[in-house]
Formats: structure tokens, C-alpha cells, sequence
């Protein structure tokens, strides 16, 4: 992960370990440090916070500080989405994570092998350590990050909406205590000269009022820059005046599909084409006073079928000055409920975690193409997106020097012209290798060569230490585990 996107939570456990009086060591890995030299030798207690493409290196990490004597925890959305798989590797995995459990862990701190336990809060905390008690760990963090550094902070947990792919639509909204944003806005004004806040909110946004009031009574207009993830109904002309006025610059609101979830797009019933000129115009509106809007399509939804395509490559042409940005359908583990279904019905592929990243590898069946339909059509979508004459239109409709350079790098870098290369070697592969195809098929579990090389690539001296197993799960494992529950429940 690069350091500006780094994880608050890991910061929040470095902080709460040492009220518990420890001393603490944190390393942001961004795949680069050299951990024998960042990590004390004689530690006692190793926690890891990781998304779940970064699982495997979690494990092969966890095996190596446990072979030198240390216990080790694993917390973030992997122990989340698989605490199954992950209790196999860890002494312990924590669901909901607060304060009282991490004193549980520090206070126990012994092996739990060969499986380890999994603990979990009723519930998400309700307050977290702000920035200034996390200012040393942020500021090591933030020494990574090159040029741009973005503090992170966060006001609220979970989602009142209900995206049938989403964590948090499980997980109730919860303002934080608001005093305490306030004074970490006005802490940070003695940091920079002019910061940038990153919010890592599930939905920014939500009590839009108390927030702005917090902001605005917390320091003078337009003194922070902030960006923020925030559905379209949450973005009307007058939000967007304040969220301006207080120093907006960057708005990441989730499209997803044409065909679903239209309530977080304040568009209602309406579909297809009709969906998409409001949500085109609403988009061009948020430009007026936003100069960064970065669009989140989910590709491969069941509601969507090869029109969907054609209709985002639309709203491309006519939102020059947005980025989009397009995950593949990802089924998380225990993440949503819809995944559930997923796997009742059979649709899931065992993909390693660590093509988990929605980009790597869409890990559900498709609803309504072939593989090979599915992956042309991504591959038009993605290739009309970061087109050069595309590029060229974001360059020109995009006003100032950062975000028009931002969206110049993103789609010239791996995320743009490297994925579309990617793509286009899986589509050459589910055409000219029949094991390959085979493996998306779900007609075997054998692992194909292509992402065997990859993640040993990937892992690099760690794949050494990657435990026996570990590249493999049981991708059925939500589903035992609801039918335990049930049987459970019958005796
Ligand atoms: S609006 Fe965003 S955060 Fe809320 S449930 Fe939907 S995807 Fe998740």
C-alpha cells in the first residue's frame, strides 16, 4: 500500500498498546521495507492489519515472527471477510476491534495453535484516538509518502445505505465524538501550512450538517484540502457549495452499475440510458465546484448486462473531466451477504487472496456472459477509458496542474494502460489455454501457472515462508459456516 493510503486502524492499535504501557514499534510495509531491519528482533506480540490481497503476505509474515518466539494477531478487513482461513495462521483474529479486545490479546498473549481464537466486539468502536495521540505513527507513516501527504481521519463508521456488495452495509452508521475532529483540524493547522485530510468514512457525508458546522467552526475556510468518499445523494448544489467553500478538492462517489442501486445515486427507479444522462449531469455539476471526481463503476454485476458497457463508455465521453475508475465483482469472504448466495449457488472461484484487489481477478461467475465476453468487454471499456484521444479530453477538461496530472499518471501507469495489458493476456489465455479456461469454469481447483509464477513473483523472498496450504482456501467457508449456525441452532 503506498503510505498515503495507509490504514488508520494499525495507528489506532499502535496508540492503544502503548496507554497499556508497551512499547511499541509500527511499520507501514509498503512491499519495499526491509523488515529485518525495521522490526525489533525480541518482539513479543505482532499485530498485521491487511486488506485481503495483502493475506499471503500476512501469513508468510505471521510464520516467520512466530518461528522467532513471537504470538501473532491478525485484524483489518482479511480477518473480517475470512477468519476461517486466517485463524489457521494467526494466535489470534479479530473481527470488531476495540479497545477492551486489544487488552484481552496483550493481556493473554500466548500461542493458539494449531488454530487461533477469534475474538470480536458486539459492535464497530465509538472512538478512536484522533490525530494528535496518533500524530507520532501518522508522521513516520507520512514520511514514506513522496511528494503529496495525506493525513487520515476518520468521523463515522458503517452506512445507513444498504450496496448489496458492501461491508459496511451491515454495519450501522455511528457518528465519532465531533469535539474531537475539531481538534485534530485545529492540531493539524500547527503541522502544516496547509494539510490535506484524507477521510476514510465508509460514506463522507452522512450528518452532513454537524460535520461542515465542525469543520467551519474548527478552522477558517478553505484552510484544508480534503478528499472523501461520498454517494450522489449526498452531493446536491447546496452541499456542494459548502463542501467548497471548507476546501473540498477531491470526490470519490460510487456509480457501480446502471442497472442497481439507484438510491445511493439519487436517481430512483431509473435505468440504462435514463440513469445515466442524470447521474452524467449530476457528475458535470460536482465538477463546477470540485476540481478532483473520481467515478467507481463495479463491472460484472447481475444486473448489468454488455449494454452496461456501452452505456459507461458513454458517460465517459460525456464527463471528459472525471476519472473512472472500475473494480471487477469480488466476492469477500464473509464481507456481504450477497456473497452467501454466491457461493450457494456455486458462482465462486478459489482465487488466491492475493489477486483479490478487483482488478486481478473477478473470483464470481459471471450472470450474463461467457468469460470470454466478459473479459472483451472490459478490456472495450477499459481501452476506450485510457484511450490517448480520451487522456487527451481529461487533460484539456480538467482545470488545475494536480488533479490534471493525477489523471495523466493514473491512466498511464499500471492502473490504466497496465491493467488493459493485463486483460488482455487473460483473455488471450481463456482462449488458447484450455486448463486456464478450465479453472475459471470451475471444472478444477488446480491453480493455473500463469498466477502460480505471478504470486511467487509477487511474494518474493516471502514466498519461502508462505505456510503449507496458504495459497488455497475453502471458498465455500462462509456458507459452512451459516449451516453450522443453523444446525446448531435445530439441536
Ligand atoms: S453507499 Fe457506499 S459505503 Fe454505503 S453501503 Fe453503499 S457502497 Fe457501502
Amino acid at each position: 500500500m503506498n503510505a498515503n493510503f495507509a490504514s488508520l486502524m494499525p495507528q489506532v492499535i499502535a496508540t492503544w498498546c502503548e496507554q497499556e504501557g508497551h512499547h511499541v514499534t509500527l511499520v507501514c510495509f509498503t512491499g519495499f521495507e526491509d523488515l529485518a531491519k525495521e522490526v525489533p528482533d525480541d518482539v513479543d506480540i505482532v499485530f498485521i492489519g491487511a486488506f485481503t490481497q495483502a493475506a499471503q503476505t500476512a501469513y508468510a509474515l505471521s510464520n516467520r515472527f512466530r518461528a522467532s518466539g513471537a504470538v501473532t494477531v491478525l485484524g483489518g478487513p482479511h480477518a473480517r471477510c475470512y477468519p476461517e482461513d486466517s485463524v489457521k495462521y494467526f494466535d489470534y483474529v479479530l473481527g470488531f476491534t476495540n479497545k477492551q479486545i486489544i487488552r484481552d490479546v496483550l493481556q493473554d498473549c500466548s500461542p493458539h495453535r494449531p488454530l487461533g481464537q477469534y475474538l470480536s466486539a458486539a459492535e464497530q468502536p465509538s472512538d478512536l484516538p484522533g490525530v494528535r495521540e496518533r500524530w507520532k505513527f501518522i508522521e513516520q507513516t507520512l514520511r514514506k509518502a513522496p511528494l503529496i501527504k495525506i493525513v487520515p481521519m476518520i468521523g463515522s463508521m458503517g452506512c445507513p445505505y444498504t450496496c448489496s456488495f458492501c461491508i459496511d452495509s451491515t454495519v450501522a452508521y455511528n457518528p465519532l465524538n465531533f469535539e474531537v475532529i475539531k481538534e485534530d483540524l485545529r492540531f493539524l493547522m500547527t503541522r502544516f501550512k496547509r494539510p490535506r485530510v484524507g477521510w476514510h468514512d465508509p460514506n463522507f457525508g452522512i450528518r452532513f450538517e454537524d460535520y461542515m458546522g465542525t469543520i467551519e467552526e474548527a478552522v477558517p475556510p478553505d484552510s484544508i484540502d480534503f478528499i472523501a468518499e461520498s454517494s450522489l445523494s449526498l452531493l446536491s448544489e447546496p452541499h456542494l457549495k459548502r463542501l467548497k467553500k471548507n476546501g473540498f478538492k477531491a470526490i470519490l462517489p460510487g456509480i457501480e452499475s446502471w442497472y442497481e442501486l439507484g438510491n445511493k445515486s439519487k436517481t430512483g427507479s431509473k435505468q440504462g440510458e435514463e440513469k445515466l444522462r442524470d447521474v452524467a449531469k449530476h457528475v458535470n455539476m460536482i465538477l463546477e465546484y470540485l476540481p478532483y471526481v473520481q467515478t467507481n463503476f463495479v463491472l460484472g454485476m447481475d444486473g448489468d448486462g454488455p449494454e452496461s458497457f456501452q452505456l459507461t463508455k458513454k458517460f465517459v465521453d460525456i464527463t471528459p473531466a472525471a476519472f473512472p475508475a472500475y473494480s471487477l465483482l469480488s466476492a469477500f469472504g464473509q464481507a456481504a451477504p450477497l456473497n452467501l448466495e454466491y457461493q450457494q449457488d456455486d458462482r465462486v472461484i478459489p482465487f488466491p487472496f492475493h489477486f483479490l484487489n478487483n482488478n486481478h481477478a473477478m473470483n464470481v461467475k459471471p450472470k450474463n456472459y461467457t468469460w470470454p465476453e466478459f473479459y472483451d468487454q472490459v478490456i472495450d471499456l477499459t481501452a476506450h477509458s485510457y484511450s490517448w484521444s480520451t487522456i487527451a479530453r481529461r487533460f484539456r477538461a480538467t482545470t488545475l496542474r494536480i488533479p490534471r496530472w493525477l489523471n495523466f499518471v493514473r491512466a498511464v501507469s499500471s492502473e490504466g494502460f497496465g491493467r488493459l495489458k493485463f486483460y488482455r493476456e487473460v483473455r488471450r489465455l481463456l482462449e488458447e489455454d484450455r486448463a486456464f479456461r478450465a479453472y475459471f469454469e470451475r471444472e478444477t481447483t488446480e491453480l493455473p501457472a500463469f498466477y502460480m509464477n505471478r504470486l511467487k513473483n509477487d511474494l518474493g523472498e516471502l514466498w519461502e515462508w508462505l505456510p503449507e496450504g496458504a495459497i488455497y482456501h475453502d471458498h465455500r467457508a462462509y456458507l459452512k459456516t451459516e449451516q453450522a449456525k443453523k444446525t446448531q441452532k435445530v439441536i
